[in-house]
């Protein structure tokens, strides 16, 4: 059913603990990937039933898995834990796809392992759901990230914050579960050995074009720096709040992983804050550069010693310099993307001025950010009624309207190319908060049809249909202040 090739099991001994998922009661398939399981050239039909629950499940091993949970640390909020690791998920083994590439099939909520600590392991249905809903909305966004396989329910009840719950399990896929705590976790250790070995795995997995090189692991933490910066510029230009920037949670593929309190943005505000845990605004949606800069310089001090074993303070500055460098590499990342929403071709001294420009006014007036920037195509066909609609007192807009009037008449693109490249980048569908909390509250309930449509609505975000208005919109007013928790 799986070609499995499970290198990381097979070259990092020592890096986790084999182990086995729980047995559970009555494992049932909600949803399973078929597109995703054939781009993985799995056993779809075969795996599209009962013992495929049973194996999404974690009840089952299927053959050739090597199912294990790795180790990692991880700094959570800015505070240091030496041991975090696989506390209720297991990667089953890794398959190479149809195009090539390398993925890890994960189970999250498979039961407890020796890294549970107080927990029991297990994942409920509604984060569950919430993971698969969001990791396929960012991938079709363009996102890089996990992708949802499967999802399963247990049979099982699980008590959590407001009462039982019906227990459930992801299946994800990733190119990789290398994280910077893991990094951390051999770091904290003082394994000097097993650094290395990690960092030639993720090298070799990730950034092959390194391997073999005198500078590979300097080399590495500039191309896990600039995957990063490109990563957190997409975030920053969907209004995607990841929620959980804790360093276990960031990826060496810059991939995005952990879906847990994250959520979109409606109105325009940097300092949005969805999770219930993050009092302080450390995740908060405008922080997140500098965030991603700042774990990065996590991953660097754990490569000191590979970077130059024999002159610590050499090892520093090549480092830093590293890291310094990331609010370029983002920034240029960033403005690239801005240029496309805005239907820029031409680079021009003021670009950067022009996007704050309007971001500017979004956040006064708290203006839908994704519907505004979709409403610009319109304006840039010479029709501003819908974006002035998205404004209380457009005022502030208008004056921003005429500059970049005057700018896109200094590009010569073609008028439906421009549009046509505007509406790939500005999306009409995102898994609006109140849309998603429906549909997972009639899936907890057993009726999934809400969450199938939504998941239809959102895999073809650019594209505007007809009869799905409903779900361009921002969250009416009653909905109130959206609050994430953790999906523990
Ligand atoms: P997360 O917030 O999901 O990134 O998880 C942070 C750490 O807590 C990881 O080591 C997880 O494996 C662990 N963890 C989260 N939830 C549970 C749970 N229900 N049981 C055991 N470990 C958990
Ligand atoms: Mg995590």
């Amino acid at each position: 059913m799986f070609n499995f090739d499970n290198s990381y099991a097979r070259e990092l001994e020592g890096f986790y603990v084999p182990w086995k998922g729980a047995e559970v009661p009555a494992p049932k398939m909600v949803r399973f990937n078929r597109a995703l399981a054939q781009a993985l050239k799995l056993d779809v039909d075969a795996l599209d039933s009962d013992e495929g629950a049973a194996i999404f499940a974690g009840h089952m091993a299927p053959e050739g898995a090597s199912p294990l949970a790795m180790a990692y640390a991880g700094h959570q909020f800015g505070g240091f834990s030496a041991q975090l690791g696989d506390g209720r998920a297991l990667l089953l083994g890794e398959v190479i796809d149809a195009d090539g590439v390398r993925r890890d099939i994960h189970l999250k909520g498979s039961g407890r392992t020796p890294f549970s600590r107080g927990g029991d392991g297990k994942a409920v249905i509604g984060p569950v759901l919430r993971e698969y809903i969001i990791g396929e909305a960012m991938h079709a966004l363009g996102v890089p990230t996990t992708r949802a396989l499967a999802a399963v329910t247990t049979g099982e009840d699980i008590m959590r914050q407001n009462g039982l719950e019906p227990g459930a399990v992801l299946a994800r896929v990733a190119s990789s579960h290398l994280r910077v705590g893991t990094f951390q976790f051999f770091a904290a250790r003082g394994e000097a050995t097993k650094l290395r070995q990690l960092a030639d795995y993720a090298i070799d997995r990730h950034y092959p074009e390194l391997a073999g090189r005198p500078d590979r692991y300097l080399g590495l933490l500039g191309a896990v720096r600039d995957r990063q910066a490109g990563l957190i510029a997409k975030w920053m230009l969907f209004g995607f709040v990841h929620g959980v920037m804790n360093t276990d949670n960031m990826t060496i593929s810059g991939e995005t992983i952990d879906y847990g309190p994250c959520a979109f943005i409606d109105g325009y505000d940097p300092a949005t804050v969805f999770s219930s845990i993050d009092h302080t605004g450390r995740y908060a949606y405008g922080n997140q550069p500098q965030i991603a800069q700042w774990n990065l310089a996590r991953l660097a001090e754990t490569l000191l010693d590979l970077i130059n074993p024999d002159d610590s303070e050499d090892a520093v500055r090549r480092a830093s310099d590293v890291i310094n460098r990331f609010p370029l590499s983002y920034e240029r990342a960033w403005l690239a993307g801005m240029r496309t929403k805005l239907g820029l071709i031409r680079e021009e001294a003021g670009d950067m001025e022009l996007a704050t420009g309007l971001l500017a006014v979004l956040e006064t007036q708290n203006a839908d950010f994704t519907r505004v920037f979709r409403s610009l195509s319109s304006a840039a066909s010479g029709d501003a009624t819908a974006s002035r609609a998205l404004f209380s007192n457009p005022a502030g807009f208008e004056v921003w309207l005429a500059h970049w009037q005057a700018r896109l008449e200094r590009e010569d693109q073609p008028a439906t190319d421009r549009i046509a490249a505007m509406n790939r980048a500005n999306p009409v569908y995102i898994p609006r908060n109140h849309m998603v909390e429906a549909a997972l509250a009639s899936a907890t309930k057993g009726d999934l049809k809400p969450f199938e449509r939504l998941l239809e609505v959102l895999a073809e975000p650019f594209t505007e249909r007809a009869g799905l208005e409903v779900y361009a919109l921002g969250a009416p007013s009653d909905f109130g202040p959206y609050t994430t928790y953790c999906g523990t």
